[in-house]
């Protein structure tokens, strides 16, 4: 490329980084201009473009990327860092680059109103008030499952392809009807990964690229997990980017569906993070909680956590910390912490509205 064309991208990579810290002051106005119309406009584009395509588009592009990165640092170590000063200005450029679209496609939203503004709702929530919503959590699970199966003990199978689980919780984003929120979701963009496996060990279950806004889940994982996993990729597609928001609107739509295996796994899906949150301040509380529930839905856990358990290691370690380090730098102060943040909004969405109807 240029020198002049480097040069100037270079140069506003330090202009981007100020401006992205003015306009992170002003969620209102990202919301109203970003969030709710210009990202709809990007993202519908995207998705008319690159849904038709069966595999990840996306996915591609990341192996495309690193193969030439790899293959930029061969050639500097080859040619004992000649022009060195030219390859710093490449880099910087194509920071640049990457920092803006970035953006520009989906990153800031992080940026966006939270939630719990925008539905009006607080973010407190006492003792008891988390422990009523819990027990009716339990109760409506213990309901949901039996309806699933013929015995308290059994654990509930979906017998479902990955692309009918796919399109039932498209079809949940379809049906849903909620004066508080409009999900504009019109085409599904929702593949497998091509990187399960490498996803597997480093415990994700999916992701949204935020370039292409597909949205990947990890296929290797049980199926009973993927209606709430695909439910969260949906979510970070709608631009609710933070983990938390995810969950809460991943835990609401499948609490509502009128399939009864989406809606089995939304309970069970809102009931962990709700018992997890008891346990840490509670823990032989929410041990006699756990005992309420039938002992089939416990098996529908113990399946999740033994899949993971399977791939665990040093690299499920070293990329939660990589990820709460992004988590940290987009706007997620509390990093992977920020996952059991949901419970605020479920427990307070559920006192102003309750969630159940
Ligand atoms: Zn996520």
């Amino acid at each position: 490329m240029k020198h002049f064309t480097l040069k100037f991208l270079a140069i506003l990579l330090p202009i981007q980084i100020a401006l992205i810290s003015i306009l992170k002051l002003f969620p209102k106005f990202i919301e109203q201009y970003y969030s709710q119309n210009l990202f709809f406009v990007i993202s519908k584009t995207q998705h008319f473009l690159l849904s038709w395509i069966p595999f990840s588009f996306g996915d591609l592009l990341y192996a495309f990327i690193v193969i030439w990165i790899l293959f930029w640092i061969f050639k500097l170590f080859r040619n004992k860092f000649k022009n060195f000063k030219i390859k710093l200005l490449e880099v910087l450029a194509f920071l640049s680059v990457f920092y803006f679209l970035f953006h520009f496609f989906w990153g800031l939203n992080y940026y966006r109103l939270p939630l719990h503004k925008n539905l009006k709702i607080g973010t407190e929530y006492s003792k008891t008030e988390l422990v009523d919503f819990t027990c009716e959590l339990i109760q409506r699970t213990n309901i949901a499952h039996r309806k699933l199966v013929s015995h308290d003990s059994t654990k509930v199978d979906f017998n479902f392809k990955q692309k009918e689980l796919q399109d039932l919780v498209f079809d949940a984003y379809q049906n849903f009807e909620n004066e508080k929120f409009h999900f504009k979701y019109e085409r599904e963009n929702v593949k497998p990964s091509l990187f399960s496996l490498p996803l597997s060990y480093a415990g994700f279950s999916g992701y949204v690229n935020p370039f292409t806004n597909e949205a990947q889940y990890n296929y290797k994982i049980p199926t009973y997990k993927l209606p709430t996993s695909i439910a969260h990729e949906i979510g970070h597609q709608l631009g609710y980017s933070k983990e938390n928001e995810a969950n809460f609107i991943a835990s609401i739509l499948s609490i509502h569906d009128k399939n009864p295996h989406v809606r089995y796994s939304g309970l069970t899906f809102a009931l962990k993070y709700s018992l997890t949150d008891i346990y840490k301040s509670d823990p032989e509380l929410s041990q006699v909680l756990i005992s309420e529930l039938n002992p089939g839905v416990m098996k529908n856990y113990k399946e999740v956590q033994g899949f993971w358990d399977k791939y665990r290691g040093p690299i499920e370690l070293f990329m939660e910390m990589m990820y709460g380090n992004y988590l940290k730098i987009n706007n997620q102060p509390k990093g992977m912490d920020s996952y059991n943040y949901v419970v605020a909004l479920l427990v307070n969405y559920h006192k102003s509205f309750n969630i159940f109807e």
